[in-house]
């Protein structure tokens, strides 16, 4: 089959063994596979990962059990042991001995098909196209943070990063009825936000801070953590959202001398991100810039490196 596999460069081959399927995986034929900052990361070293990237995607299922063959699919990423004291305990999606589709240990979604358990598969309704469908698992992201955080209209929020994460998680806010504001540094992304009636500014012209309730780090770089730093007031809360490759020094004093919460966050709920596209409360298909073919993902990957670029997918079977 097609894929663009990294094995410490990015290349597009066309004799990529078809991924055999494990015990309990159903093989999906890849429609359509989005592009996000993490797929940028591994290009760069993050995880060590070798192999297919790719773990936003939506397909249709060619082999497996009766219930999903032929069904239109997303999939949560992490494949996991069941076995584990974090499987059993709760935490899944921590499991000890995972994979996760496309950035560790299992070949993801830039390919024509992919291999995953059914029980990670989520078939997707009749009324969602494959270009809303395949922001199923960053927006299940972007709503994790609903999760961990206690949120309440009069919340002052800022969201850091105008890119693809931080418009899902701006609208995501924005549903709970918050008014984050969004900082970022393109002028061009934070036009499109102010468009989608969210609050906007430009980093260099905030001039206060230390006064911030909730602060999301989406920058998608190293130096996120020290900017929340700046924004959140003492015993406010930080979510880092950002996963790099790079790692650079971070002065802790003033989340000690502030007593800030810090909070990590990754995976979210496929269901409720299902259902608020479903329900139209986070808008996704103005956020797609351009789509790829397989055999150009390469360009996929060059266009959605440059800096104010906004979703970009990748077509398999084109
Ligand atoms: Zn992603
Ligand atoms: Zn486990």
């Amino acid at each position: 089959m097609r894929a663009i596999v990294f094995d410490g460069s990015l290349r597009c081959v066309a004799d990529r063994p078809t991924p055999a399927r494990r015990d309990a995986d159903v093989l999906i034929r890849v429609h359509l596979a989005g592009l996000c900052a993490t797929d940028l990361e591994i290009t760069r070293g993050y995880m060590d990962f070798a192999g297919v990237p790719g773990h936003e995607f939506v397909g249709t299922v060619e082999e497996g059990p009766d219930a999903l063959r032929g069904k239109r699919v997303v999939g949560e990423i992490n494949c996991v042991c069941g076995k584990c004291d974090l499987c059993t305990g709760g935490l899944a999606n921590h499991c000890r001995s995972r994979t996760v589709l496309g950035i560790a240990g299992r070949d993801g979604a830039f390919a024509d098909f992919l291999a995953l358990p059914a029980v990670n598969c989520h078939i997707v309704p009749p009324e969602l196209s494959d270009e809303e469908a395949v922001f199923v698992e960053p927006l299940a992201a972007a709503i994790q943070i609903t999760r961990q955080v206690k949120l309440e209209p009069k919340l002052r929020v800022t969201v850091l990063g105008s890119g693809r994460l931080g418009t899902l998680v701006a609208q995501v806010l924005a549903s709970r009825g918050c008014r984050p504001v969004v900082v970022g540094r393109n002028p061009e992304t934070l036009g499109r936000l102010d468009r989608r009636g969210i609050q906007t500014a430009l980093v260099r012209d905030v001039q206060r801070f230390g006064d911030q309730d909730l602060v999301v780090d989406c920058t998608g770089s190293p130096e996120g953590a020290s900017l929340a730093l700046k924004f959140v007031r003492p015993r406010g809360t930080i979510v880092m959202k950002s996963t790099c490759a790079a790692a650079v020094p971070l002065d802790l004093a003033p989340l000690v001398v502030n007593e800030v919460t810090l909070l990590g966050s990754r995976c979210g709920p496929f269901p409720e991100a299902i259902a608020a596209l479903v329900r139209r409360e986070v808008e996704v298909r103005s956020m797609i810039q351009r789509q790829f073919p397989l055999s150009r993902g390469l360009e996929a990957f060059e266009t959605a490196s440059k800096p104010g670029s906004l979703k970009i997918l990748v077509k398999a079977g084109a």
